[in-house]
């Protein structure tokens, strides 16, 4: 018998969401709701002709365009087959065998697989009331500790904690701890708390921010994610990365999204009113919700029972959302914003078990 490592034999697959059948409407994934910007998909469809060609592996355009919008040095951008592929290569780069990497109790799920991957130990700090507490991560670091990651604005809480307090964990957590702030929801937030505060604790050389183009810029497909590293950390990484690792398409793509700020916008704030206007007809239904910073929301039930009931409900319905028990919250789902109609039906099936 061919037998794998054994560190990967007893590792779980990665849960990923249930999606259902082929009638199914998926509020389960956090993929936008809006098409992406009428100039992407045009990029996207006239770079096809190159593909007998491998990219550029310095992903030049798009790079030029990420500094171009958020006013960062090129150099220290790295892009990535979505965010994931940089969140794993990270793990592999600054933890291995008995080391600590630490998350939050509600910290993004595949932190923990890509930490199995390396036989690293991961570790969750509480939240408090469903939002990040930085005390309750630095009281949580040790000397095993070799990386922190914060999700901002958090996911599936939905929920951000400023920028003040970011500034503050890095301060307080030792220099040879690496800081790894996950902004895959930033654009969400980014009008009001300044991105710029973040992407400059960069320049320390011991954090690292990362973001991506599956959210608000409607790219999932894509699997282009990218990240701001201090100079040493990028070489590092790139060691790890697949060389050549975002098709010509992609990266066309995602040079054209990010050009085309207005129609992210656009998209935010349209999902945006979606979400506060389903978020309160929740809340009027008994459940407790979040403030959302996010294109999702964390719907709380009476009990796990309760949640479970509601989602046979929605699944008679045609409608999926995601179960939270992975996160141990299992009075919990996370309805993924979708357009108007979708969360009017949604709300309706909810509304016939709670009322
Ligand atoms: C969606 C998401 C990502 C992004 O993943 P990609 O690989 O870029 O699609 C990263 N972190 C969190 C918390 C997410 O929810």
């Amino acid at each position: 018998m061919i037998k794998p490592v054994a560190h990967v034999e007893a590792m779980g697959a990665y849960a990923l969401a249930d999606l259902g059948g082929a009638n199914t409407i998926s509020l389960a994934q956090n993929e936008s709701a809006f098409a992406a910007s009428p100039a992407a998909v045009a990029a996207g469809q006239a770079a096809i002709d190159q593909i007998p060609l491998y990219p550029d592996p310095e992903w030049s355009q798009l790079r030029t365009e990420i500094v171009n919008i958020h006013k960062l040095e090129p150099q220290m951008i790295l892009c990535g087959a979505g965010s994931m592929e940089l969140i794993g290569c990270l793990i592999r780069a600054y933890a291995g065998l008995g080391d600590h990497v630490l998350g939050t109790d509600y910290g993004y799920a595949f932190v923990a697989s890509a930490s199995a991957q390396v036989q690293a130990k991961y570790i969750k700090a509480h939240e408090i009331n469903l939002t990040v507490s930085v005390d309750d991560i630095l009281a949580a670091v040790d000397i095993q500790t070799r990386i922190v990651f914060l999700c901002n604005p958090g996911n599936p809480t939905g929920t951000v904690i400023p920028n003040s307090e970011i500034l503050r964990l890095r301060h307080e957590l030792p220099k040879d701890v690496l800081l790894v702030v996950d902004q895959a929801y930033a654009e969400f937030s980014d009008l009001t708390h300044d991105p710029a505060d973040i992407f400059a604790l960069v320049g320390r050389g011991d954090t690292v921010v990362v973001r991506t183009f599956s959210k608000a810029y409607g790219l999932a497909g894509t699997r282009v994610g990218w990240g701001y590293f201090p100079p040493d950390v990028a070489n590092q990484v790139r060691k790890l990365l697949n060389p050549n690792n975002i098709s010509i398409p992609s990266q066309a793509m995602a040079t054209a999204a990010i050009r085309d700020q207005t129609h992210m916008r656009d998209v935010v704030t349209k999902t945006a009113k979606i979400r506060d206007q389903f978020a309160s007809q929740c809340r009027d239904l008994g459940l407790i919700v979040p403030t959302s910073q996010t294109n999702f929301v964390l719907l709380r039930f009476a009990s796990p029972e309760q949640a479970q009931q509601a989602d046979k409900a929605l699944r008679a319905n045609n409608l999926l959302m995601r179960g939270m028990g992975g996160y141990a919250l299992p009075d919990c789902l996370r309805a993924t914003i979708c357009e108007s109609d979708i969360m009017d039906r949604a709300l309706t099936v909810l509304k016939g078990i709670l009322t």
